[in-house]
């Protein structure tokens, strides 16, 4: 088929949307891809719809690849499901909430794995039936806090969620790997650059969960990566290499120092500088020679609370998500007032590992604090620090925490190259649920033996509409978009910029050949001046366009190629080869 510009739903646009910052939201607005509705809630115009269903298309070749098999569950679901597993409280804000006309509960899915769970337990009931892995490309509803950048992070969006059921952990391994394989595959074909970082320490044995994560300076995801050795990980996932123990014996005897003018990490490295301190270290003291203590506290998941100390280097801050995730699922709060006052031995800005540890306080460090190694620290008293506090004599922590600052320069915990920060855009996550799930809904088989087997789950999702937007963003270039052929709405743009007759007839008959030959063919048969048409065509962003201008009289066509970024005079009998030869490079 050939689509005409002059009959295609489209206005393109001059101006930025107001409200976008980012280019690929700036884009695919001007160029009609995409109209809001709502903040996060957008519609999806015949140019925007292509794209989408070609992102789908390979999405669902590859899942079909991998022997998944395709279901579309609703997205108007009933409350009790998400109560059973609690969701519907944990849920929080995020979650669109309503009710029927006889007053009971539903909600907007935000993510399957209940009904999955469910749908599965329903349909069978043998070891024989298993593995099993099902799928759907369907529409999610987040509510989430700051939607952003169009479509990037919408509150409505289009999502391949896929469950894998297994008999043991071994089968869910298998799923995972399948997965992970079907997503690089993905990822591949659609020419997106991405790398995939350990979601979570694997302090649960392995890793358990992974990101797919798109380079992009407009990510909100940060993560680390290691040049030298391709290792990357979530900031949260990032394990500190411990440094060697040191030796204690010989170590000088703590002592306490007034230090009244010092009540931050910079005065004091000031005071121990000034005090002589550097003398004994033979080098200057620095903040990193001084153990800083953070106070928080834990709100665990039934109510219960815990005041925590954390020890970090003195030129490190607490990195919240970090410490998010190594607490959890408790949550982190500050202390109030009342907690200082109700524990006298906290004294502000002189907190000390003793005072901590004699009070019954839980105390962890930062893998940095071995055993050995001599602090400056609060010695528990107003306006006194403590020199030479020596980890494993003078105080021993409860463990370790994971909650510093990673930071550019860091060793990378595979020892083989230092660590650098990047952004990145979630485009996948593949999840080893374990349990949760079926334990929820008691979801077994009956198993060889007889006896019933609890299955076992894994989660997987893709960003569909989201991958639109991340296309554009990797894409794109000062002209406007610049689709991969992969997912290009149209395989080629024919620009009829001339008005003498023969050439819009000869315009025609190219088309129409590359038609032939099995082209998508966008025409731009406009009135519209030359102009106008060749910045709508870049703004649209196909792959390759062929212009009938000037050069026709004289038997010429003009032949762009988008991401080579060449433009070339061709002979017009030439064209058809020359396209098609380009667009199935
Ligand atoms: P994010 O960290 O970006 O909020 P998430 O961890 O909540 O994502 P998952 O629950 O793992 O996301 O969902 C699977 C995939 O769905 C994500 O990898 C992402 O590509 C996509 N996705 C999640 N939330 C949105 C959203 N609000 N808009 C568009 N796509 C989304
Ligand atoms: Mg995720």
């Amino acid at each position: 088929m050939i689509t005409r510009l002059s009959h295609l739903f489209l206005r393109t646009l001059r101006d930025d949307p107001a409200d976008a910052e980012v280019p690929s939201h700036k884009l695919l607005v001007r160029a009609g891809y995409v109209r809001r509705i709502a903040p996060g809630v957008y519609s999806w115009l015949p140019l925007g719809l292509r794209v989408l269903r070609r992102v789908e298309n390979v999405v669902r070749e590859e899942m079909n690849g991998i022997g998944a098999q395709e279901i579309s569950l609703p997205a108007l679901l009933p409350r009790e499901p998400y109560e059973t597993t609690n969701r519907w409280t944990e849920y929080g804000d995020g979650l669109f909430r309503l009710k029927d006309r006889k007053g009971q509960d539903y909600l907007l899915g935000p993510t399957h794995e209940e009904l999955f769970a469910l749908t599965v337990k329903g349909e069978y009931s043998s070891y024989k039936d298993l593995p099993v892995t099902l799928y759907q490309i369907q529409t999610k509803y987040r509510d989430e806090g700051r939607p952003r950048a169009g479509i990037l992070r919408g509150r409505e969006f289009i999502m391949k969620d896929s469950y894998s059921f297994d008999l043991d952990e071994d089968g869910l391994k298998a799923s995972y790997n399948a997965h992970r394989e079907a997503y690089q595959r993905i990822f591949e074909r659609l020419g997106v650059s991405y790398v995939i970082v350990a979601a979570t320490s694997g302090a649960m044995g392995g890793s358990a969960s992974e990101e797919f994560l798109a380079d992009s300076p407009v990510g909100e995801d940060t993560y680390v990566i290691c040049r030298e050795s391709g290792y990357a990980a979530n900031v949260e996932a990032v394990v500190t290499p411990a440094p060697p123990a040191i030796p204690i014996e010989g170590q000088a005897a703590a002592q306490v120092h007034d230090t009244p003018d010092a009540p931050t990490i910079a005065t004091l490295v000031d005071w121990a500088n000034a005090a002589g301190i550097d003398q004994v270290l033979g080098r200057p003291v620095t903040a990193a020679d001084t153990l800083k203590n953070v106070m928080v506290k834990l709100r665990y998941p039934d109510g219960k609370t815990e005041i925590l100390g954390i020890g970090v280097p003195g030129d490190r801050e607490v990195d919240d998500k970090r410490l998010g995730a190594a607490v959890e699922p408790a949550e982190v709060e500050l202390l109030t007032e009342a907690d200082f006052t109700a524990n006298p031995f906290l004294v502000k800005g002189y907190i000390g590992p003793k005072g901590l540890l004699d009070n019954g306080i839980r105390y962890l460090v930062d893998p940095r604090v071995v055993s050995g190694s001599a602090w400056i620290t609060g010695a528990d008293a107003p306006g006194k620090h403590v020199v030479g506090l020596v980890a494993g004599r003078d105080f021993t922590p409860d463990g370790t925490i994971e909650a510093a600052e990673v930071r550019d320069g860091d060793p990378s915990p595979d020892g083989r190259g230092t660590l650098a920060a990047a952004r990145g855009i979630e485009i996948g996550h593949i999840f080893q649920l374990g349990y949760k799930y079926t334990d929820a809904f008691e979801v077994d088989v009956l198993g060889e033996n007889g006896k019933p087997v609890r299955l076992v789950m894994g989660s997987y999702g893709v960003g569909v509409s989201r991958m639109v937007a991340v296309l554009a963003e990797q894409m794109h270039d000062e002209k406007g978009l610049r689709w991969p052929r992969s997912v290009a709405p149209y395989d080629v743009h024919v620009v009829i910029a001339n008005k003498d007759d023969a050439a819009r007839a000869g315009a025609e008959q190219v088309a129409a050949e590359l038609n032939a030959a099995g082209l998508e063919v966008l025409l731009d048969d406009r009135t519209a001046s030359p102009g106008v048409k060749f910045k709508d065509a870049e703004l649209l962003g196909m792959p390759l366009i062929v212009i009938v201008g000037r050069g026709w009289a004289d038997g010429k066509i003009e032949l762009r190629d988008r991401f080579a970024g060449t433009s070339d005079e061709i002979p017009a009998t030439d064209a058809v080869s020359a396209v098609v030869a380009k667009a199935r490079a």
